[in-house]
């Protein structure tokens, strides 16, 4: 595997998406879509994917990773008419994350279509838009092989695959679908794989299906965002609920608050809204619509406060999240790092919160240790004392 550059401060990085020499109508978009200076992920992935080499990026979600893989490949797909390109993504989110990022990029070349496959939606609406014959498709992986195997959708003409939160769909146990998907896409291809975290078995995977990818990296697994300021509050089971409240009015601004089960964030939503604060809740047992619903109506302002569980929550892409509380600690450390990505987006300020109750110290002793490995200091406070920010 080449290394090709690390970290985001390299020298050598680009100022101005003019740099790359893309397509007009793309140069356009990027003007509409206010994108001037490219991140430092887009920066070192943008030229070795336009050169077609496999690429494999690590990445947390708010560097702009989306559009790092999705310019290179409408620059390609704009070049060749025959090749089509697809998009895995874990979960339904992301995808329709992604697919907001294609339809931006996209304005001025809607010649260059694309699907999205995801379950809990109807398949109808699906195969129509697979018979417009899509360039991109955009899908789950279980989604995906529903087509397959109904012979709606066809992947013998992708020249570009991606794999979005590789890591992801590897927790969630997506292995055996991607095995299965890949025996449809063809083999002289080229593969872009972008994870948060890496690990044996996402290098397993990359080894399986890239060929001598060049690796790019801004952000260390183990490391939080500088930019959100981190702190702990001590407190019991019973006083979680209390705590909460009294952050909640403490702090001003969007708040997004994780739990660790459907009906603990049904009954955490429920008891903020007895105390008349303005929530919505999103999980997995909630309908597509009402996770919508309750997405932008957070995304618009309209609602300050959404509990989440962590599937749920991934690929929310809600720029100005001011605050993370984790109400319940992740059962993985590393999902720790996902859930504060949250706020602190693109180089704003950001707080991020965990309740830390006495039956929780060894999970939050797996976490400080791997902030402590990325350099970042967690404050401690006792419950209903007021927080760092
Ligand atoms: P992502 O990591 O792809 O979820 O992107 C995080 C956020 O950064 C999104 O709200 C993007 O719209 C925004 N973003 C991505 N690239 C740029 C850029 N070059 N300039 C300004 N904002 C960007």
């Amino acid at each position: 595997m080449n290394k090709t550059q690390h970290g985001g401060d390299s020298p050598s990085l680009i100022h101005h998406f003019e740099t790359f020499e893309l397509p007009q109508k793309l140069n356009d978009a990027l003007k509409a879509m206010e994108f001037e200076i490219p991140t430092p992920i887009q920066a070192q992935a943008i030229p070795i994917a336009l050169k077609g080499r496999d690429l494999i990026g690590c990445a947390q979600t708010g560097t702009g990773k989306t559009a790092a893989f999705c310019i290179p490949t409408l620059v390609h797909l704009l070049a060749d008419r025959n090749k089509t390109a697809l998009i895995l993504a874990p979960t339904r989110e992301l995808a329709m994350q992604i697919e907001g990022v294609w339809k931006d990029l996209t304005r001025f070349s809607p010649e260059i279509r694309s699907a999205i496959l995801v379950g809990g939606n109807s398949m109808q609406p699906q195969m129509q838009a697979l018979k417009r014959s899509p360039k991109l498709v955009i899908a789950t992986p279980g989604r995906l092989i529903d087509h397959l195997q109904r012979g709606s959708l066809n992947l013998s003409r992708v020249g570009i695959l991606i794999l979005d939160e590789a890591d992801r769909m590897l927790d969630m146990g997506f292995a055996p679908q991607l095995s299965q998907i890949m025996r449809f896409v063809p083999q002289s291809r080229q593969t872009l794989l972008f994870s948060a975290t890496w690990s044996p078995v996402v290098d397993d995977l990359a080894k399986k299906y890239l060929k001598a990818p060049a690796r790019v990296s801004v952000e260390k697994a183990s490391r939080a965002a500088q930019t959100v300021h981190q702190s702990m509050i001590a407190t019991t089971m019973k006083g979680k609920n209390e705590a909460l409240l009294d952050e909640l009015n403490e702090r001003e601004g969007s708040v997004l608050v994780f739990v660790r089960t459907k009906s603990r964030t049904d009954r955490v939503a429920k008891y903020l809204s007895s105390y008349g604060l303005d929530v919505n809740r999103i999980h997995g047992g909630r309908t597509q619509g009402q996770r919508n619903a309750a997405l932008s109506a957070f995304r618009v302002g309209k609602v300050r406060i959404l509990v989440a569980t962590d599937i749920a929550a991934r690929g929310i892409d809600v720029v100005n999240i001011q605050h993370v509380i984790n109400y319940d600690l992740p059962q993985v450390a590393e999902d720790y790092i996902h859930r504060i990505g949250r706020t602190g987006r693109a180089g704003s300020e950001g707080c991020a919160v965990s309740f830390v109750t006495p039956e929780d110290r060894s999970q939050w002793r797996d976490i400080t240790h791997l902030l402590k490995k990325g350099g970042t200091i967690v404050s401690t406070h006792q419950a209903r004392t007021k927080a760092a920010c």
